[in-house]
């Protein structure tokens, strides 16, 4: 018979995440080690040291298949990529597989299928332990991308907990979506209702993102034409654009008119940060928001504003309603800095790594900044 490799596979049933294959060739000093057996009945920690033995004992190749060509291929093909993938990387090539399973495939190499291999051929246990140990390793490093879902714990199955996540927060890159339930649930999120968010800046948006996802299609709005400098402005579009790539949410970017800005404002220029000045302000960025919103046929508008603990959110709301009305667009009427929105909006900032600015944006509250001697050039930091 030659050179005998067993094969395996791990992350056929999960909802996300890839298949991995793997194929073994033991060195003959650990073919006979008790220790070795059926992945699924080896505890994690015992699945880990056995992962490093048999490295360091055996010949072998792992092949990995995406979540997304496994929507293309359906599973079974998908599973025999994978072990095609795993063959191409072992460095000596068997004569005979020895498989774990029932499955027809084609492969290059002629083979056997035995149910239950994993149990009863040591080299097919090997390989379902190194399949079985890459796939769990890569969906906690995956976990670090997508932190709303637990991939960590569950590695994809589709636990309650999984379930509860994927209806909370929607289907994401990973996920199968030729599998039902994750189908049913990515159909019933094409069915939310559109809005187009005003966003003033990342750290306010990242929390208020998290909070109108599970409930709506969104679309970011940066329309910020009271920003200055212009440098500072630079640096806020910069973020938005890493968050809303984060999200893969489409981003529309306003006009940065400073001038006319100054313009609209200029009577109210000595008023206090939160008085006449600012509610000229929302409703000019607010004004446009709901005008785009029509637009582009959105059913909803609002804005990130009224994170800020500084912003009273009931001019927001008098303006959003007023223009609800003039726009015939739904307001989502929310003060955002409830429910503890302001301090998520930090931890997540400070997860993205996000620039957090310590000023509202305009010229105005930079000079009040100034003088309370909170300002720091962070954006001369960052960018110079
Ligand atoms: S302090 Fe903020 S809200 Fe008020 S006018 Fe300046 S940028 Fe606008």
């Amino acid at each position: 018979m030659g050179i005998v490799a067993g094969v395996d596979e791990a992350g056929r049933g999960p909802w996300a995440g890839p298949v991995v294959a793997a194929c073994v060739i033991l060195n003959t000093d650990i073919e006979n080690l008790d220790e070795i057996n059926d992945s699924k009945q080896l505890s994690e920690k015992k699945r880990e040291k056995l992962y490093e033995i048999i490295k360091s004992n055996s010949t072998y190749g792992i092949g990995v298949v995406s979540n997304k060509e496994i929507d293309k291929l359906g599973i079974v093909k998908a599973t025999e990529l994978a072990i095609k993938r795993a063959i191409e990387h072992i460095k000596t090539k068997p004569s005979f597989l020895l498989i774990d399973g029932r499955d027809n495939f084609t492969l290059p190499i002629k083979y056997k299928t035995i149910i239950k291999g994993d149990s009863k051929i040591k080299s097919i246990a090997a390989a379902s332990i190194l399949a079985k140990v890459w796939r769990d390793r890569y969906m906690k490093l995956v976990a670090d991308i997508y932190p709303e879902y637990g991939f960590e714990k569950h590695k994809g199955y589709g636990t309650e907990k999984h379930i509860e996540n994927l209806k909370k927060y929607g289907v994401c890159d990973l996920h199968r979506l030729s599998y039902k339930p994750v189908a049913k649930i990515a159909q019933n999120e094409s069915k939310k209702p559109r809005l187009l968010l005003h966003a003033c800046c990342a750290p306010c948006a990242t929390s208020v993102i998290e909070r109108l996802k599970t409930r709506y299609e969104l679309e970011l709005f940066f329309f910020n034409p009271n920003i200055h400098p212009k440098k500072e402005y630079q640096a806020r579009l910069d973020e938005i654009k890493k968050l809303c790539g984060f999200h893969k949410i489409k981003l529309h970017i306003g006009q940065y008119d400073v001038k006319k800005w100054l313009q609209m404002v200029k009577i109210y220029k000595n008023s206090k940060e939160g008085e006449k000045r600012c509610t000229i302000c929302y409703a000019l960025r607010m004004f446009e928001t709901a005008k785009l919103g029509l637009e582009l046929n959105f059913d909803y508008f609002t804005t990130t504003l009224s994170v800020s603990p500084l912003k009273k959110y009931d001019k927001i709301q008098k303006i959003g309603k007023t223009l609800s009305k003039k726009f015939n667009i739904k307001f989502e009427e929310e003060d955002f800095k409830k429910k503890d929105g302001f301090k998520r909006s930090v931890e997540l900032s400070k997860q993205f790594n996000f620039y957090r600015q310590n000023y509202c944006g305009c010229i105005y509250s930079l000079l009040e900044s100034k003088k309370r001697g909170v300002y720091e050039r962070d954006t001369d930091k960052k960018t110079d």
